[in-house]
């Protein structure tokens, strides 16, 4: 394999140059412009496209093919199906139809609907979506496709996705057009997201029954060195992690996902992989495909991939940055403030529709990041508090500031500004110190979104975001359309919206106790867990909201709840099945064999000695069996309520999980951690955190 990445990087895709390449020029002609002006696919075409991909796709190896969609379980799914067919008389043809390639129909019933199939037949179909393009992996050609009801309700998380993406295009157009912008054809939602991970020792990780059955460490204390020597942020890469970088991006380049740049994070074992930003859906699939690739590609390296929210307690965890802007098919950042005054209109119309988008669906914001993992991870002083707000830095908020108040700006070099919006001076890329505190920060042409957690998909907080922003958008156009001074109209709006919403700004440090307390003041909402933030799906506000842009039909967002709200008691249930499990047939066995050896010392030492100066062994014997039987007794404790949840009453389950089984869990956690300190590190039935952070070099 050649060093020069750009002689194969996208050679696994069938991408807009495979495409010109393998098709007649009217019907490539089409499907560009399908995928460009996201416009109806004309369906004569299919049979040509779908030949021309499977030669294309068989040249290069592959014996398979798939619909690749991502249910509502988080991952992708795929079922793969041979090129071959038989004739009838004893040789194989390869087959691949146009109706192949526009649609499949796996058996629904198998995914989670969240009551939708109740209602609807147990049959799912899977529609190629032409703008995520074809690609191969593992000899199979995969085609990205959304999944839906034989109803046509959406069964999956990329459907409400490129339906956010028209709501936010249609309502931007608008405004574009009100401002006279008529150039512009198309405006898509961009997304980078920055992924953190952790690798560790497979051998180590095959030890740990708590990481293979839920993701993270249930047990374990500190080691004497953690990452408190702040020496592993941007430190020398390991040869072992390096090897392993090389070999993934060389995968994932071939599969056209532009990974970039990578460096180790906080933690020790923890890293981040960066891909240049790209079109949310494309993103979107890009990170599910770059994170299943991941864990291929460390699995041959023997290490394992971590991308739990908080695999260890005590250091960082991990997240899924989502840098997020906007952007014109002619190439303009909605988000970028420019050099010229109208250009600073649209601007600070953009940012007031994000300002606007925030604060009144913080909510949704919050859901889109929901999960069990990364509750352990919002509000713990290493991420983002699960209160919603924004960053602006300094200038910008000066800026608003100004137009606040109608007062003048006066910029860093001291040049006095006039009033009002057209007068906003060229903006400078905050350079400043960053606030890596803010869930939401705004980074010069982009903002980042801090809370999305490392194991999530990152569709739910982009249909969250490209929503809210299209409803702020259309709000904005009713009101503008038809003014007669259009200007004098912005201007007002502007001033309004920025009052309005000046509550959701903040730049101060979000780690800080007393943010909480100011967030109350202002009456930001603090949703600490899933279960209290998940109801926000389905308040009629929010039903009003998607439905109206028809980002979700209400059934769906039912199902979401449903779904969100399941998996959520069913995760933590695992967590405690398997901890109550471990410490009555590992931990506490393993303990008293300890015990028993420490006995067996001190009877000899009698036998021979015959005095009583000695007595370590006694006062261990009798820690170790006292924290046995609290262990004992806190998992028994933790038995008894995992029965109390009986998985009927899915509100009442979850209120018990997130206090009763959460509390007993922690207490357990205690328990143990203090016993592996005291006991012997050769009769501790599995590898301890030093081992597992320090494993790979
Ligand atoms: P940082 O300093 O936070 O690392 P980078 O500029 O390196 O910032 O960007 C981090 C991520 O943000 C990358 O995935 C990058 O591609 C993405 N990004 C950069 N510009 C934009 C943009 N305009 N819209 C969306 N994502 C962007
Ligand atoms: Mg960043």
């Amino acid at each position: 394999m050649t060093n020069d990445a750009s002689e194969y990087y996208g050679c696994d895709v069938f991408d807009i140059s495979t495409m010109k390449n393998r098709l007649s020029s009217a019907t490539f002609r089409k499907l560009e412009q399908t995928i460009k002006e996201a416009g109806r696919l004309d369906e004569s075409i299919a049979d040509e496209v779908a030949s021309a991909m499977k030669n294309w796709a068989i040249e290069k190896g592959a014996t398979h093919y798939t619909h690749w969609f991502q249910p509502m379980t988080g991952i992708t799914a795929e079922k793969h199906d041979g090129f071959i067919s038989y004739n009838g008389e004893g040789s194989g043809l390869t087959e691949f139809s146009g109706k192949a390639l526009i649609q499949g129909e796996p058996d629904a019933s198998s995914f989670p609907s969240g009551g939708l199939r109740s209602t609807f037949e147990a049959r799912g179909y899977t529609a190629w979506d032409p703008t995520s393009f074809a690609f191969i992996k593992d000899r199979t050609l995969c085609i990205p496709t959304a999944f839906c009801s034989y109803s046509g309700e959406a069964l999956d998380k990329k459907t409400p996705l490129l339906r956010s993406m028209d709501a936010l295009n249609r309502q931007s157009l608008r405004i574009l057009g009100l401002l006279g912008n008529s150039e512009v054809k198309k405006v898509t939602p961009m997304v980078g997201p920055e992924q953190e991970y952790f690798l560790i020792d497979k051998d180590l990780y095959s030890r740990r029954k708590d990481l293979i059955y839920t993701g993270r460490t249930l047990f374990g204390s500190l080691p004497p060195k953690g990452q408190e020597m702040e020496d592993h942020y941007f430190g020398a890469i390991k040869p072992r992690v390096q090897d392993f970088m090389n070999d993934l991006n060389e995968q994932l380049w071939r599969l056209g996902i532009p990974a970039k740049t990578e460096h180790n994070e906080v933690a020790p074992g923890q890293h981040e992989l960066a891909p240049i930003y790209e079109s949310s859906n494309i993103a979107t699939d890009h990170n599910q495909l770059m994170m299943e690739i991941m864990q291929k590609v460390a699995e041959r390296h023997d290490m394992v991939c971590l991308f739990h929210e908080k695999p260890f307690d005590g250091v960082n965890g991990s997240g899924k940055h989502n840098n997020w802007s906007i952007m014109t098919d002619t190439g303009v950042n909605l988000l970028s403030p420019g050099k010229t005054p109208s250009e600073n209109e649209q601007f600070l119309l953009f940012l007031t529709a994000v300002l606007k988008a925030v604060d009144d669906y913080q909510d949704l914001i919050r859901v889109g990041v929901a999960s069990a993992g990364n509750d352990h991870r919002l509000g713990a002083s290493e991420a983002p508090p699960a209160i919603v707000s924004v960053y602006l830095g300094s200038e910008l908020a000066e800026i608003l500031e100004a137009i606040k108040e109608d007062a003048a700006y006066e910029t860093a070099q001291k040049t006095y500004m006039k009033l009002g919006v057209r007068s906003l001076p060229t903006f400078q890329r905050d350079t400043t110190d960053r606030n890596r505190t803010s869930p939401v920060a705004f980074t010069g042409n982009k903002f980042e979104f801090r809370m999305l957690g490392s194991s999530d998909s990152a569709a739910c907080l982009n249909v969250m975001l490209n929503s809210a922003v299209a409803e702020s958008l259309r709000i904005f156009a009713d009101e503008l359309e038809g003014k007669k001074d259009l200007k004098k109209a912005l201007h007002e709006l502007i001033k309004r919206e920025v009052k309005a919403h000046e509550r959701i700004v903040f730049n101060g440090n979000g780690y800080d106790e007393s943010w909480v307390q100011e967030a109350e003041r202002r009456g930001l909402l603090n949703l600490k867990t899933t279960p209290d933030c998940i109801p926000y799906l389905i308040a009629e506000k929010n039903i009003s909201m998607l439905t109206g842009l028809k980002v979700y039909s209400e059934s769906e967002l039912h199902s979401r709840y449903a779904i969100q709200m399941e998996n959520y008691c069913k995760t933590i249930m695992i967590e405690a099945r398997t901890m109550s499990s471990l410490i009555k047939r590992s931990f506490i066995p393993s303990i008293n064999r300890y015990i028993n050896d420490l006995c067996d010392v001190e009877k000899k030492r009698k036998d021979i000695l015959d005095e009583m100066k000695f007595t370590y062994e006694k006062d261990l014997i009798i820690k170790l069996s006292e924290l046995n039987e609290r262990m004992y007794r806190n998992a028994d404790e933790l038995d008894q309520l995992i029965e109390k949840v009986r998985g009927i009453d899915m509100e009442k389950d979850a209120d018990m999980i997130k206090t009763d089984v959460i509390e007993k869990m922690a207490e357990s956690r205690k328990t143990c951690d203090q016993a592996e300190k005291l006991c012997a590190k050769e009769y501790w039935p599995m590898p301890d955190y030093g081992d597992l952070l320090f494993s790979i070099d």
